[in-house]
């Protein structure tokens, strides 16, 4: 057995396969004159199968998304049989005695600086598509294979060094039984996203193994205690068969709850929202009983395209989003980018410490334009639902008074464009930056609501780079520290009278219920995998009992001590299935 990190739940059992990654290698030997006309054949060639390819995946694409998205394939296209882009590739050939791969390369480094240089946003994209064709060239000069799953061996385990959020929202759940990445770590955005999408997830394994994993290795993953087995025995694929089954049951069972008020046998309504990326998670975030979206993390709708979306784009996301909840509430965050979660077409700066640096608000209020795209958009879709904005990373009340501002202008502009929108829309932030915490008393007066973001929250309280999987198991969500940041800030939401609710990965942990309970927050928002077991046990647990808790818990010298009082808590809860028997 590999020992890894769980990061998502579940058992796979099947079949691995194995992303492959490469970088390119550029041939650094000068080509001859009489090698001139080969290396221009060569880059016909490349042309020719590029143009097939886009073509292939036009045709395919139409199917799916219809006509209008796939202009963005004639446009490769034509740059592939644009003269000027050929003549540049010749000319460093003839010129430099390049081989035709180097020559392809610079030409592409040359027009994407020369497009990106000019101050203008359809000429920056214009970049982007001779980046993205530029790429599928070189890759047919160099022969690098194509990094596409398998469709023969469908489903399959995937395995990769590591996986990008943007890699993720384009993997298909139905295709993938489970992931393992070689790093990696629970927090990470993948993570989360995995869990979503409940797709089981290990990371962290890279140390671990002896030999790298191979392509149609059978293996076993369990992504609740994180272990990996490869080659495994027949009994063991039928114990953890056997497991897999009984855990599909409980799951299915839970469903039975999934139209049950959220309340304590006590009567303390506790709303369970979902946390979603993307229309897709909707959709499972509603069949777990979700009451409305407590965090729409928008950042993947940038991150799905190869430029910004426009106001339109955004504002049918968000109207959709919101008009699927039927009136039941849908708070959207501002792009929070930077960090894990990075735009290749933004071209943000490489830095030493990302989650530290040029990240979410304050990108936003760095390109006000980008913001009030997004605001307006937001603010346009407010009259389909109970939409409220968020804002993430907020460590002053400058910040927060620099976003209203902005936002003030949006909603300016919409009444001289005569676009509606709901002038009530409640505004609130991310309390996520220990800074907030201490200064949550005087945020309070300038919000509608916090959500406190217990992922980033810990990190930066802890000084542990959640992404870090050396130190991962200092990442202690129920450090005593943690827990009196939580107290703090909810004394503050209760003192200024807005409502308060949790959106970190710790709203979904069974273990810190009776806290929420017992500071009696309104409303936990969580991945949709986690909501009918929280409320399966919240419809079992007193507030009363919680609150009775919380003095020891405070008390508690260790996260251990802590950790151990809300188990002993936990075991004492009557789980006689009074839950499924309302
Ligand atoms: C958080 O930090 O807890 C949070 C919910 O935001 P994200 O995970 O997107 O950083
Ligand atoms: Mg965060």
């Amino acid at each position: 057995m590999i020992q890894g990190i769980g990061a998502s739940a579940g058992i796979a059992i099947g079949k691995s396969f194995v992303l492959p990654s490469w970088e390119w290698e550029l041939p650094e030997q000068r080509v001859d004159v009489a090698d001139f006309a080969r290396e221009f054949e060569r880059v016909y060639e490349g042309i020719r199968t590029s143009k097939h390819e886009i073509e292939l995946m036009k045709d395919e694409l139409r199917d799916v998304v219809g006509s209008e998205e796939t202009h963005i394939f004639d446009a490769h296209i034509a740059i592939l049989d644009d003269p000027v882009f050929m003549n540049e590739i010749q000319g460093i050939i003839q010129r430099q005695y390049k081989a035709a791969e180097v020559a392809v390369k610079e030409a592409i480094d040359h027009f994407v600086t020369m497009f990106d240089l000019l101050d203008d946003d359809y000429m920056k994209e214009r970049a982007l598509d001779i980046k993205d064709v530029g790429n599928r060239l070189l890759k047919h000069l160099l022969g690098a294979p194509e990094i596409t799953l398998p469709s023969d061996t469908l489903p399959f385990i995937l395995i990769a060094k590591e996986l990008s959020p943007s890699q993720l929202a384009h993997i298909n759940p139905q295709n993938v039984l489970g992931i393992v990445t070689l790093v990696g770590s629970a927090t990470s955005h993948s993570a989360i996203m995995a869990r979503a999408l409940g797709i089981p997830l290990v990371v962290g394994v890279e140390a671990k193994l002896e030999e790298p994993i191979q392509t149609g290795q059978t293996i076993i993953i369990d992504g609740s205690d994180g272990s990996l087995y490869l080659d495994p025995g027949q009994h063991l694929i039928a114990r953890y068969a056997d497991l897999q089954k009984v855990q599909t049951e409980a799951l299915h069972q839970l469903h039975s709850i999934a139209g049950h008020r959220p309340v304590t046998p006590d009567g303390k309504m506790l709303e369970l929202a979902a946390n979603i990326s993307s229309y897709k998670e909707l959709e499972v975030a509603l069949s777990s009983g979700a009451h409305g979206v407590g965090l729409f993390r928008t950042e993947f709708l940038y991150m799905d395209r190869n430029r910004f979306p426009r106001e339109e784009e955004q504002f049918e996301v968000y109207r959709s989003v919101a008009e699927r909840l039927e009136g039941e509430p849908l708070i959207i965050r501002t792009l929070d980018i930077g960090g894990d979660k990075q735009l290749d077409y933004f071209n943000l700066a490489e830095e030493d410490n990302p989650f530290l640096g040029y990240r979410a608000i304050r990108i936003s209020l760095d390109h006000k334009e980008l913001f009030k795209t997004q605001l307006r958009a937001i603010l346009r879709a407010s009259r389909f639902g109970q939409v409220k904005l968020m804002y993430p990373l907020i460590s002053s009340v400058e910040e927060v008074r620099a976003a209203n501002a902005i936002l003030a202008e949006a909603k300016l502009e919409l009444e001289q464009e005569g676009l509606e929108f709901d002038p009530e829309m409640k505004v609130g932030i991310m309390i996520e930056v220990p800074a907030a915490v201490m200064i949550a008393d005087l945020l309070a007066q300038e919000v509608d609501f916090f959500s406190i973001g217990t992922n980033d929250l810990v990190q930066f309280t802890l000084a542990v780079d959640r992404m870090n999987e050396e130190i991962s198991h200092l990442y202690e969500p129920l450090h005593p520290a943690i827990l009196r940041m939580l107290t703090l800030t909810v004394d503050a939401a209760k003192r200024n009278g807005i409502k308060i609710g949790v959106c970190g990965e710790l709203a979904g942990d069974l273990n810190a219920l009776p806290i929420w309970l017992a500071l009696d927050v309104d409303e936990l928002s969580m991945s949709s995998h986690s909501i009918l077991q929280v409320k399966e046990r919240l419809l079992c647990t007193k507030q009363e009992d919680s609150r009775a808790l919380l003095p020891k818990l405070l008390e508690c010298r260790t996260s251990s001590d802590i950790y151990n009082l809300l188990r002993q808590f936990a075991d004492s809860v009557p789980t006689d299935g009074k839950a499924t028997a309302q």
